[in-house]
């Protein structure tokens, strides 16, 4: 990214934004709008339409028509994806814009941002895009007297909900497979991240994308999201956020057409460094960056140190340096590790969990409080909480903050108990340098992905999901069509 470019573009004006419905920029039905703060310093950026049930049914209405009628579901795969790589080369000449504007809505430090939000996108809607016409049917292997043939078919309206913290990274993980396979789709963004995913559908609209494909529609999850959840003209309903809401949303499903639903929720993911890690400076450096960047705002965030007893103080020395020598602050300066939190109440739930463990008499080894509140803006300090027993609520639920538990393990056996004494089973490390131990900690460990001897790093190639309370279904590699693409039979008679 060319840094030098961020002063002109943060002092930019953002003009209020629309929801994209049947290719218009439209406002709230009843013209209500919400106010989008930014957490860099608390100033109004922009407004978004506080968008009502009328909305969402007007853009499921246009979805439901845009997919009934064919206009990009009976495209050639070919064609699809030809608008599709248009789509990502629009985006991608527009990357700085988004990632400053996406860091002034939601905290993100712009590092990080810059590569995980318009370039990962850019990346994964290549990817669904490159793929689509190489997907075959198949021919089922039957007496010769019949023919079962094996469809691929789009699945139909999808219904798409994501949070705040990586909007266009999420977001693209479910519109790049839903969109390749022809489904059509409306998104709602998270209240306090929807300005990156509107202008995306803007891309999408001028790279050739038929109006009606892809809908936004921005608005409080309550009303935008449970309107996407009870529908029954959506077909299939994809959410990244919260297990609350999760469950919401499969109610939803109960009550209304038994719409599929795919969870990806949160975790509460353990890191166990064992006293034989082939660099523990290097362990240390690693999960601090674990936990602390994008201020731990990462559904993966190795959350619980676990420690092999022997290296448990010096381990926590080093890690305590580290967290205490990251610059927190302005996400918009390139020197910066960590940004802010996304939200005032973020943050109060991330202190009120400190304030809980501190009555309870844990150790608060680093951080613990606001900082930087002079900023008008939300941010903490990288916090290292020890002494913890295994059933404390900050060891037990997600904080979703700059918050490291650190508990101490005797034996495999004991760490292998600890990790998964969660709810959650979404993401998990291991730093040793036993082969051995490494691959029965991966098959041990109830998680969707175990690191072994790194924390984090990830490629579209790879999938992403969660077990337990963690989530089911697969965002990203060629797995994610799973969701978007059914399996349709046909028995011919010879
Ligand atoms: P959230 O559940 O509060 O909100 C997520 C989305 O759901 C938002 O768009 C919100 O408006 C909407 N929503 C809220 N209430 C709704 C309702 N009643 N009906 C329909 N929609 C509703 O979660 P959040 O705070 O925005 O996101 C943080 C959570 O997301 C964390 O738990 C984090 O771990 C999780 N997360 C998971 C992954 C993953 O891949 N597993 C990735 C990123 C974040």
């Amino acid at each position: 990214m060319d840094f030098s470019r961020i002063p002109a573009l943060r002092a930019r004006t953002v003009p209020p934004a629309s929801h994209i419905i049947d290719g218009e920029r439209r406002a709230a039905s009843d013209g209500n709008t919400l106010d989008v703060t930014s957490p860099i310093d608390g100033n109004l950026l922009t407004t978004i339409p506080r968008g009502t049930a009328e909305d969402a049914e007007a853009a499921i209405l246009s979805a439901r028509s845009a997919f009934d009628d064919g206009r990009w579901s009976l495209l050639p795969p070919a064609a699809r994806k030809k608008a599709m790589l248009k789509w990502a080369d629009l985006i991608e000449a527009e990357a700085e814009e988004l990632a400053v504007l996406g860091v002034r809505d939601n905290g993100t430090e712009i590092g990080m941002a810059f590569k995980a939000e318009p370039l990962s996108a850019v990346g994964t809607i290549r990817h669904f895009a490159e793929a689509i016409d190489k997907i075959y049917g198949e021919i089922a292997p039957t007496a010769p007297d019949a023919l079962g043939l094996i469809h691929k078919q789009p699945v139909g309206v999808v219904g798409a909900i994501v949070p705040w913290n990586f909007p266009l990274m999420i977001g693209s993980w479910k519109l790049g497979p839903a969109l390749a396979a022809g489904c059509t789709v409306v998104l709602k963004p998270a209240e306090t991240a929807s300005l990156t995913l509107v202008r995306l559908a803007e891309l999408a609209l001028d790279a050739g994308i038929p109006p009606g494909v892809l809908n936004v529609v921005t608005g409080e999850g309550s009303v935008v999201g449970a309107a996407i959840a009870e529908s029954h003209d959506v077909d299939v309903l994809v959410f990244t956020g919260s297990g609350a809401t999760g469950r919401r949303l499969l109610e939803a499903s109960a009550r209304s057409n038994l719409k599929r639903v795919y969870l990806e929720l949160g975790g509460k993911s353990p890191n166990i460094v064992f006293a034989d890690a082939p660099n523990l400076d290097e362990a240390a450096k690693v999960s601090a960056a674990g936990i602390f960047r994008n201020s731990g705002q990462v559904c993966i965030a190795g959350s619980r140190l676990l420690v092999e007893r022997d290296i448990h103080d010096a381990f926590v020395q080093k890690l305590v340096a580290h967290a205490e020598a990251m610059q927190v602050g302005d996400p918009l300066d390139p020197g910066t590790n960590a940004g802010a939190v996304n939200s005032e109440r973020q943050l109060l739930q991330n202190l009120a969990f400190i304030d809980e463990a501190r009555a309870a008499g844990r150790n608060i080894a680093t951080g613990g409080t606001r900082i930087l509140q002079e900023t008008g803006g939300t941010y903490m300090a990288p916090t290292i909480v020890t002494g913890v027993a295994a059933d404390d609520r900050i060891v037990r639920d997600e904080v979703f903050g700059p918050v490291l538990t650190v508990q101490a393990f005797d034996t495999e056996d004991q760490a292998v108990a600890l990790a998964n004494g969660s709810d959650y089973g979404l993401a998990a490390g291991v730093w040793t340098s036993n082969l051995s131990r490494a691959h029965r900690m991966i098959k041990r460990i109830q998680a969707g992905v175990v690191h072994v001897n790194t924390y984090g790093g990830a490629d579209i190639t790879v999938p992403l999901s969660g077990v337990k309370q963690s989530g089911n279904g697969h965002d990203k590699s060629l797995h994610a069509f799973d969701k978007y693409l059914d399996l349709k039979t046909a028995w011919i008679k010879i």
